[in-house]
């Protein structure tokens, strides 16, 4: 066996000893040497043996702790594709869920990014699979990491082509599953690819910043000396640099000035509960002067993809300005697994996602069955995935998920379209002033809709400030049916006017 392959083989078999049984890793080994034998002289561009791929993409797999049977399917994804072993043989051998999995990476893998058309056609098969199994998602998540972390040996169009997609459609979806770790990276590995001269710039940014990155690991032991004195136990406290790409997107919106990024580096503390993480905070508070406005606790208001922690920004004797990030292991896992996290926080087979974004996910679906129309379907997805969300809820607390700059008439349109077509005017947050039905709602507001039960239609200038396809569609629908309804009505009044007007026998 050629060298390399062993070492992505003991690599893989290492990182799956460490969370899964003795048995699930005899599985994965006979799956890694029937791939090893499978794709036996095939090599990658970059000359490394063909099965490296596999091998480390199942590792990744492993990293995010999913089950084994995923684990297995991530060794085998490309033996039935670019090795021709049959679908059967793979039920045969390792069971009819692993050849599923196999056979749904496939299948998304198919198409290629290429056109307007088959760029929606692409998004389709995506979003079905991820309707039908989050695990293939999963996979091809992996799979694509993997593949950009090869990226420069790879000719163009195609190496452009694949960043692109990763950032475009792989990174958002990520984002929507709560992925934040696999978001990061899929989008830092693909930005210089894309942005090569921002991407340098912003490097040359963090290599300005030298100094600061200093402090913080004296920062660290500070922190670290303030919780042993007060008894808080410390599962883990890090300095983590933000992704390159997100500190990009937020250098743009600050005028591109470094000094006004406070998020830059971070101290993340880890502790064992909730109660340790607000002790934790204060403990910080008292040695560090918080920022005003920098203190924002996601514990109890968690963002709209359910990241939870508590975050605040405080200034060290330098003038410095440094944030802490404090959470629970439990939070940390899903802020960086997200939907993978959930994943095995369940029995295997029943995994449910946080309730929020499986309705998205269903929402999704149902949409883009009904839509034919390519551009429309790719107008759609950049609404609906690739922006920002925001969370806000009925009077009774159900949690509604919709577009960042969402207003009330999407709001009342996601509700039903019925009570969509009677909105006369809405109140946010039990205020007794009417909120104006063209302004964004913002994340947490409550949303009271005032319906007219005679009012039978939208207002024309409704589709000019929704910001879902949804509304958007039924607001048109309704307008098209109330013209109709109006012209019917006017030749019915016309018609026996006419008559009368007959010249009588
Ligand atoms: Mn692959």
């Amino acid at each position: 066996m050629d060298q390399r392959t062993e070492e992505y083989r003991e690599r893989l078999i290492d990182e799956a000893q460490s969370t899964l049984s003795p048995e699930d890793v005899a599985v994965i080994e006979s799956a890694a040497n029937f791939a090893i034998i499978a794709h036996g002289e095939q090599r990658r561009l970059s000359g490394l043996p063909y099965v490296t791929h596999p091998l480390e993409t199942a590792r990744k797999l492993a990293a995010m702790h999913l089950p084994h049977d995923v684990v297995v399917a991530g060794v085998l994804h490309d033996t039935h594709e670019d090795a021709g072993v049959p679908l059967a043989e793979i039920e045969q051998r390792f069971g009819a869920d692993v050849a599923r999995l196999v056979d749904g990476v496939t299948k998304v893998g198919k198409v290629k990014y290429r056109g307007e058309e088959r760029y929606a056609e692409n998004l389709r098969k995506m979003f079905v699979a991820l309707a039908d199994d989050l695990r293939v998602m999963f996979i091809k998540f992996a799979d694509r990491l993997h593949n950009l972390e090869d990226l420069a040996v790879v000719p163009e169009p195609k190496r452009t082509r694949i960043a692109r997609e990763a950032l475009e459609i792989y990174a958002p979806i990520a984002n929507r599953l709560g992925m934040g770790e696999i978001k990061g990276k899929l989008e830092d590995l693909s930005f210089p690819y894309l942005y090569p001269k921002e991407s340098a710039w912003v490097e040359s940014l963090i290599a300005s910043r030298r100094k600061h990155q200093h402090l913080l690991g004296e920062i660290r032991d500070v922190a670290v000396r303030l919780f042993e004195e007060q008894k808080i136990a410390v599962l883990a406290i890090d300095g983590r640099m933000k992704h390159r790409y997100s500190l990009y997107l937020k250098l743009l919106r600050y005028n591109r000035d470094i000094t006004e990024i406070y998020d830059l580096l971070a101290l993340r503390i880890i502790v064992p509960t909730v109660a340790d993480c607000y002790n934790a905070l204060s403990v910080i508070h008292r040695r560090w002067e918080p920022l005003k406005g920098r203190i924002k606790d996601y514990i109890s208001n968690p963002k709209p993809n359910g990241y939870r922690s508590i975050h605040t920004t405080v200034t060290c004797a330098h003038g410095d300005t440094f944030e802490f990030q404090i959470r629970t292991m439990e939070m940390h896992e899903e802020a960086e697994w997200g939907a993978a996290a959930a994943w095995r926080y369940h029995e295997r087979g029943n995994a449910k996602l946080p309730e929020h974004q499986l309705r998205w996910v269903d929402d999704l679906i149902r949409w883009i069955r009904k839509v034919h129309d390519p551009k429309e379907l790719i107008e759609g997805l950049r609404t609906e995935v690739l922006r920002d969300r925001i969370l806000v809820f009925t009077p009774k607390g159900d949690v509604i998920d919709l577009p960042d700059g969402a207003t009330a008439v999407d709001f009342a349109y996601h509700i039903h379209t019925d009570i969509g077509n009677r909105t006369i005017a809405a109140r946010v947050n039990g205020s007794t002033a009417l909120y104006p039905l063209d302004r964004p709602l913002q994340s947490g507001d409550i949303v009271e809709i005032v319906t007219d039960p005679k009012r039978c239609g939208p207002s024309p200038e409704w589709p000019g400030s929704v910001k879902t396809a949804h509304a958007r569609r039924k607001i048109n629908n309704a307008l098209r049916g109330s013209v109709r309804s109006k012209l019917a009505g006017w030749l019915a009044r016309a018609t026996p006017k006419r008559s009368r007007n007959k010249p009588q026998g």
